[in-house]
């Protein structure tokens, strides 16, 4: 150790930028101090210091503090003309803990350390006051005991409960002097028991004690675990510090008080002193709620001269900070004092609006206002959230899945949702144990998605997402029973048709209704966005599937669609039937009937969706999932085969086979057979929806892939089904054409998915010059278009070079790339091993969360480079997850790329952190 580095500093010498050697609290003390607020006189022990003591074995204070302490001591004695342990006229403390960050795990203040038997006679004497000395005295005896010598609080609760019922009172303020030196005598008692030795009466005992236990509380469980579930590492904040501040009463009579505010309003932003204080009180009255504090606005009041002097603080320490400040006030007998600052945490709403004004006043530049608010904050505005008025408790906990908050009747399945929802125009939240394609009608009729099992990419929450809507996944404790429409949780339950409130911001659930608050998209924000594209080098797109996800995607600002995939669109449904008629086609003539009924469909969504966002691009990725997944389930099918079979060879009437006809009811694609089937009850119906199940089954059996992901998909779909892609294409270039016959500026782009070699692409670009010739031909002018691929492949990105000469864009899907460059399958990853890889220390984040910037962003620089070496205006983006993370947009803008797509809501987040990139990074 080295014993030459000073540990101990006056408020008058600490270095007020040094949070990490002197703690947040202790740091703002002297930078207060040294801007001539009115602090009361003391000094900080570093962090250094507690950290150098906490690594001796038998925790002993580095050699030459208490020297030190001593000396402070002195001249603290000096600046307020008492003495510590002076029976006259004595100096009391307060023992503060305070880290770099603020943990709320830390340890307790002891405030009024320095009394004993004789100082406290001084107190009396100086203040006249024996009331207020006993007082303060027996306050001093429980704190310091709890605190500094580990005695239960209930040992002391039960006297003084005693004391309290003898003196028939019913709040402390009722006992008199008397009874609070009873108090105080028998809390001297309960110390004696608990720790077998006396309450230590030496001041500079108590005061070393205390130091000790502040360092002692850093090491301690409460603090390591709030360290440990908020993730704040040594970097962040290593030790804590000790603030050793001279005493000031705000319980010295009806001209004392004590109070905290902050500068601004934290919940509008609204330029106004805001608070709460307590007159004739101390400190932590104030928090401890057993009085209730008046508004600040009541100072003015009845203090006029000290709400005067209030808002000359509130000046200086914004004037001086350049943020909004949360701090404690103490007022002494006409004496105003502040005894701690920071900067005031605060919701979005106000965030934003406090960077508008505090930049309109000129306390803080652009870049200020703007690097203040933290991206990922933003979604906040843009969700409804559960009124944070109103106390709940939850009933049970999943993985926040998609943000916002919303009530309703609970229904279990998707037909339920929609007759409730859409034909009946309840508020429905569809509860599943999971959810599946064909529940989408489910998803458009419900307010809200709940489900008892899958991750934050299982099918629920991705749809819901996209959808915009709330959806809470994986809540294990619940435990779902579809067919008696009800679900239990511990020892409730509910049915269908009782009220539930899900915040999918939070993961939890709620029995009843909660009220939520709208979400507001205020002016400032888009001011604040407009500062942000400003001074942004990556532009903002949108991952958007629907004309409602564009418009709303637009809204929030973005400046086109990065990606906008098919098979939502196939996946409705309508839809659904004609997909898998063109699917289970036995013939080229049959799946080009089906097709030919798809094309004016999708011709419609892409003008729709070119109409919505024109002027600017529009991406449409070509189909890529594996076909089967469009088809019912294998193991479905074979039971409903079965059970058909039977029922079959049993007709036994009308009645047994209607209920039949209720189970075929389960597959939308014979929707309309079954409604025959219904008005003709006859077993050659019957037979006949056999024998489509039947070849139904064949089809899934055939189509059957171990791999799926790694199967029949993207691009190698598109090649051996060409019609397919060839529809689509047409569809885009078609509703191109209509777009511009109707004087709408378009920009279409069709990006291949899945390619791995440039034949792929040379292939697909064939038939789409083909089309292209022939829908210029009949509409009689060429329609222009970019033509692209994804990279999210391993060999796409090895063979940029030559993607790069048939393709005019790149835009990384890094889900996939992910996925193929760890060769991790996401659900299995995410499911089995990731959490544990993640514990361990063995990879530091879910790749699938935040980009892995060593290697998949490795592999994105490599393609770029290589890409852009062969054509330097190849234009690159990112339609991943990730291109709605700040951390990966800083990466994005970092290796040069043009754009990133996100989905709607992450806009305004992407839009911000894009700002704070560009600004960050020069
Ligand atoms: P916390 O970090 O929990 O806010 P503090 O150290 O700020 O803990 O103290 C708790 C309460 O005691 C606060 O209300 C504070 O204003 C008050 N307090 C602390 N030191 C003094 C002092 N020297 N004189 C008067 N009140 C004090
Ligand atoms: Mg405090
Ligand atoms: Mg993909």
């Amino acid at each position: 150790m080295n014993t030459t580095t000073k540990h101990v500093f006056a408020f008058e010498d600490g270095d007020g930028k040094n949070k990490h050697l002197l703690g947040g609290k202790g740091a703002n003390l002297c930078e207060m101090t040294q801007i001539g607020l009115n602090v009361p006189p003391g000094f900080v022990i570093s962090t250094a210091a507690c950290l150098d003591y906490l690594a001796t074995p038998d925790h002993t204070l580095p050699a030459g503090i208490m020297d030190d302490v001593h000396t402070q001591m002195r001249a603290l004695e000096q600046k307020t003309g008492k003495g510590f342990g002076d029976s006259e006229n004595p100096l009391l403390v307060s023992v503060r803990s305070g880290s770099a960050m603020s943990m709320p795990g830390m340890m307790d203040t002891i405030l009024n350390l320095g009394l004993n038997e004789q100082t406290l006679q001084g107190v009396i004497r100086a203040t006249g006051d024996a009331r207020f000395g006993y007082d303060a005295y027996r306050r001093f005896i429980q704190l310091f005991g709890k605190v500094a010598l580990g005695v239960h609080d209930e040992a002391f609760d039960k006297e003084f409960a005693a004391i309290k019922e003898a003196a028939h009172a019913k709040q402390d303020v009722d006992l008199s002097a008397t009874d609070l030196k009873e108090t105080a005598e028998r809390f001297l008692k309960v110390v004696q028991n608990a720790t077998g030795r006396p309450f230590p009466s030496d001041p500079y005992e108590q005061l070393e004690i205390a130091i000790k236990a502040v360092f002692n509380s850093w090491g301690g469980k409460r603090a390591v675990d709030y360290r440990k579930q908020f993730h704040i590492t040594p970097e962040m904040a290593n030790g804590t510090a000790v603030n050793v501040v001279t005493m000031v009463f705000g319980n010295r009579g009806d001209d004392s008080a004590t109070g905290v505010a902050f500068t601004r309003n934290p919940a509008s932003g609204e330029n106004k002193l805001y608070g709460e204080y307590l007159v004739n009180a101390q400190g932590e009255d104030v928090v401890a709620g057993i009085r209730t504090p008046k508004p600040i606005d009541r100072l003015k009041v009845e203090m006029p001269e000290m709400a005067k002097q209030l808002d000359e603080l509130r000046d200086k320490l914004e004037s001086h900070y350049h943020e909004v400040q949360d701090f404690e006030f103490t007022i002494e007998q006409g004496q105003l004092y502040c005894l701690q600052t920071r900067n005031g945490k605060m919701n979005t709403v106000a965030m934003v609006r406090t960077s508008i004004e505090m930049e309109q006043e000129g306390l803080i530049n652009k870049q200020q206002a703007l690097l203040r608010i933290a991206p990922d904050s933003l979604e906040q505005m843009l969700f409804p959230r559960l009124d944070p008025t109103v106390k709940a408790d939850a009933v049970a906990q999943g993985l926040p899945a998609s943000p916002g908050a919303a009530s309703g009747i609970a229904v279990f399945d998707a037909d339920r949702a929609e007759q409730l929802g859409h034909e009946q125009g309840l508020k429905v939240i569809l509860v599943r144990e999971e959810t599946k394609p064909e529940d989408i009608h489910g998803f458009f009729a419900a307010e809200g998605i709940l489900t008892s099992r899958g991750g934050k990419t299982s099918h629920a929450a991705v749809v819901a997402r996209g959808m915009g809507k709330p959806c809470v996944a994986g809540a294990e404790g619940i435990s779902v029973d579809v067919d008696r429409r009800e679900a239990r949780v511990g020892l409730t339950s509910f049915k269908e048709g009782d009220v539930i409130t899900l915040d999918g911001t939070t993961g939890k659930v709620y029995l009843g209704a909660i009220p939520t608050v709208e979400p507001d998209f205020t002016p400032e924000l888009n001011t604040l966005l407009g500062w942000a594209d400003a001074v942004a080098r990556l532009k903002v797109l949108a991952n958007a599937d629907t004309p409602d996800d564009a418009r709303r995607a637009r809204s929030y600002g973005a400046v086109g669609i990065g990606l906008a995939r098919t098979e939502r669109m196939f996946n409705d449904v309508e839809r659904l039937p004609i997909v898998i008629e063109m699917i289970v086609a036995e013939t080229p003539e049959k799946r080009q009937e089906a097709l030919d009924r798809l094309l004016p469909l999708q011709r419609k969504d892409f003008r729709e969706l070119f109409e919505v966002m024109s002027p600017n691009p529009v991406t449409i990725r070509l189909l890529d999932p594996p076909i089967h997944e469009f088809l019912p389930d294998e193991h479905v099918l074979e039971r409903e085969l079965s059970e058909l079979r039977v029922l079959a060879q049993n007709a036994r009437g009308v009645t047994v086979l209607a209920g039949a006809m209720g189970l075929l009811h389960a597959s939308d694609a014979l929707r309309h057979e079954v409604d025959t089937a219904r008005r003709h009850i006859d077993p050659a119906v019957v037979e006949e929806v056999i024998a489509k199940k039947e070849a139904m089954l064949r089809k899934v059996r055939a189509l059957y892939e171990t791999n799926p992901m790694l199967g029949h998909r993207g691009v190698r779909l598109g090649i051996t089904f060409p019609e397919i892609y060839q529809m689509q294409v047409r569809a885009i270039l078609e509703a191109a054409a209509e777009c511009a016959k109707a004087g709408i500026q378009v920009k279409p782009q069709i990006k291949v998915p899945q390619v791995c070699t440039a034949a792929e692409l040379r292939k697909v670009k064939t038939f789409v010059d083909t089309i292209h010739a022939e829908v210029a031909e009949r509409y009689g002018k060429p329609v222009s278009f970019k033509f692209g691929t994804m990279i999210e492949v391993v060999r796409a990105c090895l063979r940029a070079e030559s993607l790069a000469e048939e393709a005019e864009f790149f835009s990384f899907g890094t889900n996939d790339l992910t996925q193929a460059t760890f060769s991790f399958s996401r659900e299995d990853a995410e499911n089995k091993f990731l959490p544990l890889y993640n514990q361990s220390g063995i990879l530091q984040d879910n790749p699938f969360d935040v980009l892995d910037v060593k290697g998949v962003g490795k592999l994105m620089k490599l393609a770029v480079d290589w890409g852009r070496s062969v054509k330097p205006d190849l234009h690159v983006g990112i339609c991943g997850e990730h291109g709605g993370h700040p951390a990966s947009i800083a990466f994005c803008h970092e290796a040069g790329l043009d754009y990133v797509s996100c989905s709607g809501p992450r806009v305004p987040v992407a839009r911000l952190a894009a700002a704070h990139a560009a600004l960050l990074a020069d």
